[in-house]
């Protein structure tokens, strides 16, 4: 069966005092309310890696938010997959709406930086979303479409099995506005016959999809309660130790 899910995304937020204060609580709590079936990620900012690779013990696994679509060379400032994998972490978040809006990063880019990733064995969490113009036009299936075509079929079914996908509505990130769990769930049932019909069933079965957007301690149960959500992807709220565990504890 799919895993159950909860990553924290802290995108350019604490530095590395506050940062292995926040991850030290987070991995205490998350260690007192133990269930195997979950998978609990951090992925903070890059410098903060290593340590927290460490200090999460297999008990909180960590991830990068970002990696550069080449393996190595004269790419000034950029942070490689391999480079990421050095550091213990084992998750890297791929097509973030920021990425995709602030660098402009391409579906085709992205489809690159995806093969990276699982060429230096980190798991991908890819993500897709349609923003507040595409939901109101009625355009966002064939957004979310072509998204998955252009950025992740292009997988073998080996490569796309390692693959955590996240639907995040670019319209509910840090805005405090959260789809609905009906229109979550209808979304991520949409994205599973996607990825039925593009390979199989039984892929289809064993893809985990997080939500995200605006998810929050208050929200978490009824949207990880709809049959086709298999857990969140958080931003805010995985700032704070006690609202992030206690959206991990929504997830039983
Ligand atoms: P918020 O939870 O702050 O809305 O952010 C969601 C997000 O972008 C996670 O990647």
């Amino acid at each position: 069966m799919r895993k159950r899910i909860v990553a924290g995304n802290w995108k350019m937020n604490l530095d590395m005092e506050k940062g292995m204060s926040v991850f030290s609580e987070i991995v205490h709590m998350v260690n007192d309310e133990r269930n195997g079936t979950q998978e609990v990620i951090i992925c903070p900012p890059f410098p903060l890696l290593n340590q927290f690779a460490k200090l999460g013990a297999g008990i909180v696994h960590v991830g990068a938010q970002n990696c550069h679509d080449q393996a190595s060379g004269a790419y000034t400032g950029e942070i490689s997959a391999h480079m990421i994998k050095s550091t213990g972490a084992n998750y890297v978040i791929i097509g973030h709406s920021e990425r995709r809006q602030y660098f402009a990063e391409s579906n085709e880019l992205l489809l690159v930086k995806t093969k990276q990733a699982l060429a230096n064995n980190l798991k991908p969490i890819f993500c897709i979303g349609e923003t507040l113009e595409e939901r109101n036009n009625g355009s966002y299936f064939d957004v979310l479409r072509t998204q998955l075509k252009e950025g992740v079929f292009g997988l073998s079914e080996f490569e796309f099995e390692q693959v955590i996908l996240a639907y995040e509505p670019v319209w509910a990130i840090g805005t405090g506005l959260t789809a609905s769990p009906e229109q979550a769930q209808d979304i991520h049932s949409f994205i599973r016959q996607e990825i039925e019909n593009h390979y199989n069933q039984t892929i289809a079965n064993n893809t985990s999809i997080l939500y995200g957007g605006s998810c929050n301690p208050g929200n978490a149960a009824a949207l990880f309660a709809q049959s086709d959500i298999d857990g969140g992807l958080i931003g805010g709220a995985s700032l704070k130790s006690r609202d992030f565990t206690d959206i991990v504890k929504a997830l039983n």
